[in-house]
């Protein structure tokens, strides 16, 4: 990618890609080894590692997350899922997941960055059985999300509600635990929350540095202590283990990541079942 902006298919006034300063899902796709990014992406990624070399490692941490969870929750038979802060599309995501166990399920993704929607069309590769959309949406507006949602999903069914590695982005000036709330006040019993959120716990001198360095690249990043992240499932009934360290949640569901025990990885996880 060269140029200095990009449209993507769809896109119109205001999603035009931005490529003057870096945004999370393009840093995120560069941890992972992605094409989707762009230099400005790449050089503050660099930094990042520069601070915290264990930042590749976390981002494939946290989406072997979002695989065992997703895996888990279809077994729990579960079979509709919204997740927001999609990112670009990654190999394998939520819905093939989902869909390798149970065809039949319908999955609505949403994020607000429009190198997202330029990259929709592997989101919407859906097993005929089942459903998959995508909304170009912010989450800190949750009524138009859930009003688009509604279209593909029945909300008089459990829905798992998978926001993943995204409420580090929303800060308390935007209300991040009211927006959670809001979202999940349109859901019905029996419903989930899927949750991914990093701290600066483990690594609060670092962790104050990337912040201060992403601020500076006009780009928010709001850690969260563990009681903070915990608040996120008030009302919910938390189910084993808990909140966790990212990959000690339901490690068995899945393959670990390379280099994930050579030291700390500094997010929790956890999944909240809406009684
Ligand atoms: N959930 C994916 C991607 C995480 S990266 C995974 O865990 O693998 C965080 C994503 O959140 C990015 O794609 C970013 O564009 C999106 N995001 C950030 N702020 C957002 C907002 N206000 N509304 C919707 N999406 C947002």
């Amino acid at each position: 990618h060269e140029d200095e902006t990009e449209t993507g298919p769809g896109t119109g006034d205001g999603l035009v890609i931005d490529t003057s300063k870096p945004h999370p899902a393009r840093m995120y796709d560069w941890y992972l080894g992605g094409k989707d990014n762009y230099p400005v992406d790449e050089e503050m990624g660099r930094q990042m590692v520069a601070l915290e070399p264990r930042v590749p490692v976390m981002a494939k941490v946290n989406r072997a997350f979002m695989h065992r969870a997703t895996r888990w929750l279809t077994e729990q038979g579960v079979r509709q899922f919204l997740d927001i802060g999609t990112g670009i599309p990654t190999e394998p995501n939520l819905h093939q997941v989902a869909q390798a166990i149970a065809p039949e399920t319908r999955v609505v993704y949403c994020d607000n960055d429009p190198i997202v929607l330029a990259h929709a069309a592997a989101l919407l590769r859906s097993t005929p059985e089942g459903v998959t959309e995508y909304l170009q949406a912010d989450v800190r507006d949750p009524e138009t999300i859930i009003e688009g949602a509604r279209k593909v999903l029945d909300f008089t069914r459990p829905v798992a509600l998978s926001l993943i590695a995204l409420f580090h982005f929303i800060p308390d000036e935007d209300d991040a635990h009211g927006l959670v709330a809001r979202l999940l006040d349109a859901l019905p019993s029996g419903s989930y929350l899927v949750m991914t959120h990093a701290t600066a716990d483990f690594t609060p001198e670092e962790s104050e540095k990337a912040t201060a360095k992403l601020k500076s690249a006009g780009v928010t990043l709001a850690l969260r202590s563990r009681e903070e992240f915990t608040r996120f499932f008030d009302g919910l009934e938390l189910v084993e283990p808990g909140i966790a360290v990212v990959h000690k949640w339901r490690p068995e569901l899945g393959e670990p990541v390379p280099g994930q025990d050579d030291g700390v990885i500094p997010g929790y996880g956890a999944v909240g079942r809406k009684p």
